[in-house]
């Protein structure tokens, strides 16, 4: 762990990226201030995947223990056909993966990583400074009459300066806007049904029973659409994210209610295994139109740089957007970490060069995710299922 350090960093957003990010600083000695436009932090009711590139940097934040408390793990990752279930893929994951890549591939519910993230943050046992949290802080302007001190302004006027400010605001980021960034948000078409399916119903069915003998992470694959799930919270949900094409309302919407009844009806046709396990999602399901961004956008000016869904808001077809922002976090905590104050412009620029290529190739082969799992029947589907059709362990799926 650095000696303390002289500087401060203001954080804009205190998502998984904006967190993760404040955490690495503090562990390198760094003061830092996150501002948060919502009343209160937290995030939405559904589940999230870190693989390995993800969690080594979240243990290696300290959150073993608190992480073992709150994480799933998938013994393997299934990969199905639409209309009938066949497996055509299996990638083992479990002690596998953590054998073979020395971190764990765990699920958790977004609200508990969040919280033990944000925890962690201001336990005042902790290494370093703790971090300051200011909620009900929407920054609409940026202050940077003194270059080396920019100033986040929020929306009731009170003024942040510091050092360095870090845009973690997410993908419709303010930050990336005031720096100037012309780069568009570019639509999908298509658009993400979240719903959690409570454990106990999926248990009692016996044509669901099969979802809680084996817990692992599963895609199925059909036309022009796709499917996965997994267990979180060791079996109280099944957390189910469907990729659909999106309707006019969502597109202009971005986010809008739905129901169980609306998800099941998104797949005809599909295994009865399917309807089966949507039928009995909770009321609170909703629809999320998705959006992503060119790859290599502009990620810092100055003493202002971005971090997360802000620069490199990708499709979600490789579970990879908070990984990737994590892994930003812990790059740009390592430089910040390495400098005094005269050194941060040098530092953001070396994290920008660390980072940028790498979350550009992620959000291309997750864009490249969009065409490959959505084949309609036939060659191009016949050859990607032969691709995928190598079973690397035993395993009664
Ligand atoms: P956000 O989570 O969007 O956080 C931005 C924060 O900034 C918010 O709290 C917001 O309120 C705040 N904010 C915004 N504007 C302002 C402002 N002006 N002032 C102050 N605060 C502001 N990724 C994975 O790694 N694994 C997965 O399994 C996975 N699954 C996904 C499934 C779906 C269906 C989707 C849509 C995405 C998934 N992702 C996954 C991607 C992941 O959710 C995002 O990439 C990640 O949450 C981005 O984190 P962030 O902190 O950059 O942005």
């Amino acid at each position: 762990m650095a000696a303390s350090q002289s500087f401060e960093v203001t954080v804009v957003g205190g998502g998984l990226g904006g967190m993760t990010a404040a955490l690495a600083l503090r562990h390198r000695g760094i003061r830092v201030t996150v501002l948060e436009q919502a009343p209160e932090l937290g995030e939405v009711g559904a589940g999230i995947q870190t693989a390995p590139n993800a969690s080594r940097i979240l243990l290696g934040l300290g959150l073993r223990r608190q992480l073992e408390a709150i994480h799933t793990e998938p013994l393997d990752q299934v990969r199905r056909r639409w209309k009938d279930g066949s497996v055509i893929g299996l990638t083992r994951l479990g002690d596998y993966c953590k054998d073979t890549y020395n971190a764990p591939y765990w699920h958790y519910h977004r609200a508990d990583l969040h919280r033990v993230i944000m925890d962690a943050c201001t336990d005042p046992e902790g290494p370093g400074p703790v971090v300051r949290l200011r909620t009900s802080s929407k920054v609409v302007e940026l202050d940077r009459r003194d270059p080396l001190r920019p100033a986040a302004v929020t929306e009731d006027g009170c003024r942040y300066a510091g050092d360095a400010l870090i845009g973690a605001d997410g993908i419709r980021s303010r930050v990336r806007d005031l720096m100037g960034a012309d780069d568009t948000l570019r639509f999908s078409g298509e658009m993400a049904f979240r719903a959690l399916v409570p454990g106990d119903l999926i248990a009692a069915d016996p044509a669901t029973r099969w979802l809680v003998d084996r817990f692992q992470s599963t895609i199925w694959y059909g036309p022009d659409r796709h499917l996965v799930h997994y267990m979180i919270r060791g079996g109280e949900y099944l957390n189910v994210v469907a990729c659909v094409p999106c309707t006019d309302e969502v597109a202009e919407r971005w986010v809008a209610p739905s129901s169980a009844g609306e998800l099941a009806d998104a797949f005809p046709g599909w295994d009865d295994r399917v309807p089966a396990m949507l039928s009995k999602a909770k009321e609170d399901v909703s629809c999320f139109a998705l959006y992503h961004r060119r790859p290599d956008p502009v990620w810092m000016d100055g003493t202002v740089a971005l971090l997360g869904d802000a620069c490199h808001a990708m499709l979600p077809y490789q579970a990879q957007g908070a990984s990737q922002a994590m892994e930003d976090a812990a790059v740009l905590a390592e430089e910040l970490g390495a400098v005094t104050a005269d050194g941060i412009q040098g530092a953001l620029r070396r994290y920008v060069d660390r980072r940028a290529k790498h979350a550009g190739m992620v959000q291309q082969a997750s864009l490249r995710n969009k065409t490959f799992y959505h084949f309609p029947d036939g060659p191009e589907q016949r050859e990607r299922d032969a691709k995928l059709r190598h079973f690397d362990g035993e395993s009664d799926v």
